[in-house]
C-alpha cells in the first residue's frame, strides 16, 4: 500500500471550516488506499501570538517553558483534525511529538535526532489514519520541545523518512513554488518541478515557502516533495533529484528564481588594525557564541561589513563590544533596515554573465549593494531595504521570469 504524508499549514488549518476542508482532503487520499500521516501546524498567527506571551511574562524567558507555551498551538489543531475526521466516519487518533517520540536535541529550534514510528505501523495496521502536531519534539529529559520557526515542514518529512513514505505532499496558501515571492510579484511563475539543490538554496536565502531543514532532509532520504495547495485543486510543485528531472531539464531556467530575507542585520565595524588576524578575532567569538554570520564586505582596508540574522544582533553587538580591545576597532555600526535579495540558479556555475546581470540591473535603478555573497549556484546582495519589493520585481523581469499572461 502506498504511504504519504500529508502537512497543512497555519492558513489551511485556521479555523473550523478549513479543517473541515483539510479533513475532506485527508479522506480523499486514504480512500485512494494510501496509508496517511497528517502533521498539521498551529493556526495561522497562533504561534506568534504565544511568543508574545513568553515576551510580556518576561523579558528574558526560558527555553523550555518558552516550549511548553508555543508547542500548544499545534496541539490543539491536531485534536480538532482528528475529532473533525472522527465525526466523517474515519478512524483517526492525534499522537503528540512525545507519544511517537520525536526526539529533539534541545529546546526552541531544536533538531530532530530520531522518530519511533512504531506506534504508526500499529495505526496502519489497523486501517487508522494518524494526525501528528508538527514543530513538536521531545527533549532527552521528556520535557515538551520545539523544532524552530517553520518546523512543521522538518517534522513532516523527518516523519516521511522514518515511515518510509513515498512522498510527502506539503499543502499551503499558495498552490506550489514560484519564481519569487508570488504575494509580493504578481507575475511570478510556477515552477511545475525543481530540484532539491535549486530549492534548498532558495529556502536559504528566504523563501519560506519551505523550511531549509526540510528540504535538506528530503534531499538526503530522496524523498519526494510536492508543494501545492490546501485552497484550490491544482497541481503543485514537485521538487526532486536532478536526475529525475527529465524532459523539464532541457527547459529549465538559468535562473531558477528570486528570493528576499528582511530578517537579517548589518554589522560595520570601522578602524580596524591592518594586520594579519584581524577577521580571526572578530569572527572567532561570534563563532563561538553560536552567532552564524554571512555576507561579509570590505569597504576599505579598515573597515569591514557582515551580517548575521536580525534576532541575534544584540547578542552580536555584545560579544563584539566585549572583544573590541582584542580586535582594536574605533566604531561599531549596525543597521536593520536593510534586505538581501539572492538570485538562484543552476546557470551561475558556469556563466559569469549571470551576476554582471544582476548587479547591472540594479545599478539602473540606483540601488546600493552594500556586501555580496555568493555560493555554486547563488548570488546575493545586501541592499537598504525600502528597496527590496522594486529589487525583486526589476530582476525578476531582468531574467526573463515574468508569466508570459502578465505581459
Ligand atoms: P505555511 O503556513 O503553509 O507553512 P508559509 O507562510 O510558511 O506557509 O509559506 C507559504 C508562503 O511562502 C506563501 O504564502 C508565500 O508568500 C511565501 N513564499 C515566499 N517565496 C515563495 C516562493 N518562491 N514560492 C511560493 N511561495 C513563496
Ligand atoms: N507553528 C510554527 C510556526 O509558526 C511551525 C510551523 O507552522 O511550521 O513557526
Ligand atoms: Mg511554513
Amino acid at each position: 500500500m502506498p504511504r504519504i504524508v500529508m502537512k497543512f499549514g497555519g492558513t489551511s488549518m485556521a479555523g473550523s471550516e478549513r479543517i473541515r476542508h483539510v479533513a475532506g482532503l485527508v479522506r480523499r487520499e486514504a480512500e485512494r488506499g494510501n496509508q496517511v500521516a497528517v502533521v498539521v501546524s498551529a493556526m495561522a498567527g497562533e504561534t506568534d501570538r504565544l511568543i508574545q506571551f513568553c515576551r510580556e511574562a518576561a523579558s528574558v524567558y526560558d527555553p523550555r517553558e518558552y516550549d511548553v507555551v508555543v508547542a500548544s498551538g499545534e496541539q490543539v489543531t491536531s485534536g480538532l483534525l482528528a475529532i473533525t475526521l472522527q465525526g466523517m466516519g474515519l478512524n483517526a487518533r492525534s499522537y503528540m511529538g512525545w507519544q511517537l517520540p520525536i526526539r529533539a536535541s534541545g529546546h526552541a529550534a531544536g533538531l530532530i535526532e530520531g522518530i519511533d514510528v512504531d506506534v504508526l505501523e500499529r495505526v496502519f495496521d489497523e486501517q487508522g489514519i494518524a494526525i501528528i502536531p508538527g514543530f513538536q519534539g521531545v527533549a532527552a529529559d521528556g520535557s515538551l520541545a520545539t523544532l524552530g520557526r517553520g518546523g512543521s515542514d522538518t517534522s513532516a518529512v523527518a516523519i516521511a523518512a522514518a515511515m518510509k513514505a513515498d512522498r510527502c505532499d506539503i499543502y499551503t496558501d499558495v498552490d506550489g513554488v514560484y519564481t519569487t515571492d508570488p504575494r509580493i510579484v504578481p507575475r511570478a511563475r510556477k515552477l511545475p518541478i525543481v530540484t532539491y539543490e535549486e530549492m534548498l538554496e532558495l529556502a536559504s536565502v528566504g523563501a519560506k515557502v519551505l523550511q531549509t531543514r526540510s528540504v535538506g532532509l528530503a534531499m538526503r532520504y530522496n524523498l519526494p516533495l510536492q508543494v501545492l495547495s490546501s485552497f484550490e485543486d491544482l497541481p503543485g510543485t514537485l521538487i526532486v533529484r536532478e536526475d529525475s528531472l527529465g524532459d523539464y531539464a532541457m527547459e529549465r531556467n538559468l535562473i531558477t528564481g528570486i528570493a528576499y530575507d528582511r530578517n537579517e542585520a548589518r554589522i560595520t565595524l570601522s578602524g580596524l588594525p591592518i594586520t594579519p588576524g584581524t577577521a580571526a578575532a572578530i569572527f572567532g567569538p561570534l563563532a563561538e557564541g553560536g552567532i552564524n554570520y554571512d555576507m561579509i564586505a570590505q569597504g576599505s582596508p579598515t573597515d569591514l561589513t557582515f551580517t548575521v540574522p536580525a534576532a541575534t544582533l544584540a547578542q552580536a553587538a555584545d560579544i563584539l563590544e566585549k572583544a573590541q580591545e582584542a580586535i582594536g576597532y574605533d566604531e561599531l555600526s549596525t543597521d536593520t533596515d536593510i534586505c538581501k535579495v539572492s538570485i538562484v540558479g543552476v546557470g551561475i556555475r558556469s556563466d559569469p554573465a549571470l551576476a554582471a546581470r544582476m548587479f547591472a540591473t540594479l545599478a539602473e535603478r540606483k540601488i546600493d549593494i552594500l556586501a555580496i555573497a555568493t555560493s555554486e549556484i547563488k548570488v546575493s546582495v545586501l541592499i537598504p531595504q525600502d528597496y527590496s519589493e522594486l529589487a525583486v520585481r526589476v530582476l525578476h523581469t531582468a531574467f526573463g521570469l515574468d508569466s508570459e499572461d502578465s505581459a
